[in-house]
């Protein structure tokens, strides 16, 4: 294939909303008219991806596209199973935009992407192999294949993560310029300081790692992506496309012009994004300015990294302090608040990490009188949860011989208490501005279900423990007061009982619709995916 290549990457990503305890998400008020944000953002973005009108001068559609055929993306996990669900027939149209992909270009648009979006330099190293294999399993169940590349939640970075994809088989990443620390060529020592000025993002780098591995990492194009998500370059598919093939003509056939966004700026952040970028695919596709659609994967088939990189340990995408947005007040996210500060992130984080500290204590321990191995058994659930193994053959692989039925509910048991435990971890809960946002509060209550399920397998309540952290830390806002408040009045009144269960199961039937109503039908479809596809 010849030409300037180009590929356009969008992250899909939604935070886990789903109720812990009921597995479905409850109404978000702020989301209205939709039900709730997945629902309105697949509305908004999802679904006009998958059917992207393009006009004539006249204004007439010529085509609808599918730009998931013609983009490379990620959706995480938990996005794609609450849209397996409730928008099937815009899940649809993502895989097929994978399969087609494939066909076309022999590597196929979808990447993976860390399963709980978590901030893996952060997370410890059971969790980092956990997360990893969760989010492999889900990919190949979905796809039908194995995952060439993966994204890294909020391009967060260290080589330990980089050398637990490699082992895995994952064969690239992507990461903004300012990761890349110093270059030089395969096989040379000719090492010189880079930065977002001078590297060169045409090509893919190699990281070396221990033991002889190494993984491929694509640097993406900060100015040009800065321009789509900020400077308003969706406004007119003209002016965008003109910016893609001048950029990508820069490389003079040589080197892949990349560019990564989130997904949700097509049609979300800007109304008819989607259309801009489905004039710019239909462009690139027609090879209108010499130009050539690919892929990471397929670029990197035909072209082996020919330099190697060192990365900025612990740095990451969106914060310019590294990693500290998910665990310290380094004053990302509150710009626009004058007097309010992020002190609530250190005792959010050191208090969640206390808990699923003793979490996997109580699992490894317990866990040696039910598991062949516990940590095998951790790591291979995903298989479960994604359907790749039934739960009978993970019994029989993982579980130890001659369980009692009990022994077996508990061995299950542990294992949902370890998923909801890694819930509780996903970025955004430490992202935007405030304790009293509803992003802390669900990690706090994913933790809640996780301590639940803890004592039901005979921990003790850690309840005081996550307190003794969590209650120090306060909202911006005082009305809400302290992290202990939020605990009192918002997370824990969610904790499971007899008379909850009701409640949350009448309003989950409310919520789909299938409360029983005189002459009712009953509808469980994502209102707004299906009237954006009619
Ligand atoms: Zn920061």
């Amino acid at each position: 294939m010849t030409g300037n290549k180009l590929c356009i990457h969008g992250h899909f990503y939604q935070p886990p909303r789903e109720d812990p305890w009921m597995d479905t998400i409850f109404p978000e008020g702020s989301a209205a008219p939709a039900t709730h944000w997945n629902e309105r953002i697949c509305a908004e973005s999802y679904a006009p991806l998958a059917w992207a009108r393009r006009l004539d001068d006249q204004g007439r559609i010529i085509e609808i596209m599918n730009c998931y055929e013609y983009m490379s993306f990620n959706f995480g996990p938990t996005l794609l199973t609450w849209m397996e669900h409730q928008a099937p027939d815009v899940y649809a149209r993502v895989l097929e935009g994978d399969r087609s992909s494939l066909a076309r270009l022999g590597h196929g648009n979808a990447i993976a992407q860390i399963y709980h979006h978590v901030i893996m330099p952060l997370a410890t190293d059971l969790d980092k192999r956990a997360e990893i294999a969760w989010a492999l399993a889900d990919f190949e169940a979905r796809f039908g294949r194995g995952a060439e590349g993966l994204w890294l939640s909020e391009a967060a970075v260290d080589t330990r993560t980089l050398d637990l994809l490699a082992q895995a088989g994952v064969r690239f990443t992507i990461l903004a310029p300012r990761q890349a620390r110093e270059v030089a060529d395969v096989a040379q020592n000719n090492w010189t300081a880079a930065n977002e000025g001078n590297l060169d993002i045409r090509e893919p780098y190699l990281v070396e790692l221990p033991e002889g591995r190494s993984i491929a990492v694509y640097f993406y194009d900060g100015p040009l992506s800065q321009a789509v998500a900020f400077e308003g370059l969706l406004r007119h598919g003209d002016v965008f496309w003109g910016r893609l093939s001048g950029m990508a003509a820069q490389g003079g056939g040589k080197g892949l012009l990349a560019l990564a966004t989130d997904g949700e700026t097509y049609g979300h952040h800007f109304k008819f994004g989607e259309m801009a970028l489905a004039f710019a695919l239909s462009q690139a596709r027609a090879g209108e300015q010499n130009v050539a659609l690919t892929n990471y994967a397929a670029y990197l088939a035909e072209n082996p990294p020919k330099r190697r990189v060192r990365i900025h340990e612990n740095s990451s995408w969106s914060c310019a302090h590294g990693v500290e947005r998910w665990r310290a007040d380094c004053g990302c996210a509150t710009e626009h608040r004058p007097g309010w500060n992020q002190r609530w992130r250190g005792p959010l984080r050191d208090g969640l990490n206390a808990v699923k500290a003793r979490i996997d204590q109580h699992y490894l321990a317990l866990g040696q009188s039910l598991y062949a191995d516990a940590e095998a058994a951790l790591i291979g659930y995903g298989r479960v949860l994604s359907g790749l193994d039934e739960p009978e053959a993970f019994a029989a692989a993982h579980f130890k011989p001659k369980l009692a039925p009990a022994q077996k509910d508990t061995a299950w048991k542990l294992l949902t208490m370890q998923k909801w435990a890694l819930s509780s971890f996903a970025s955004c809960a430490w992202f935007f501005d405030d304790l009293g946002r509803i992003e802390p509060l669900n990690a706090l209550t994913f933790a809640l279900r996780a301590m639940q399920l803890g004592q039901r397998t005979g921990m003790e309540d850690l309840e005081p423990l996550l307190l003794s952290y969590v209650g120090q830390a306060t909202s911006n806002d005082p009305a809400l007061g302290s992290g202990h408040d939020l605990w009192t009045h918002e997370v824990r009144p969610r904790r499971e009982s007899t008379e909850t269960i009701l409640a949350q199961a009448l309003i989950h039937l409310w919520a789909e619709g299938r409360l029983p109503a005189p002459g009712g039908g009953a509808s469980v479809h994502c209102r707004g995916c299906r009237s954006a596809s009619a």
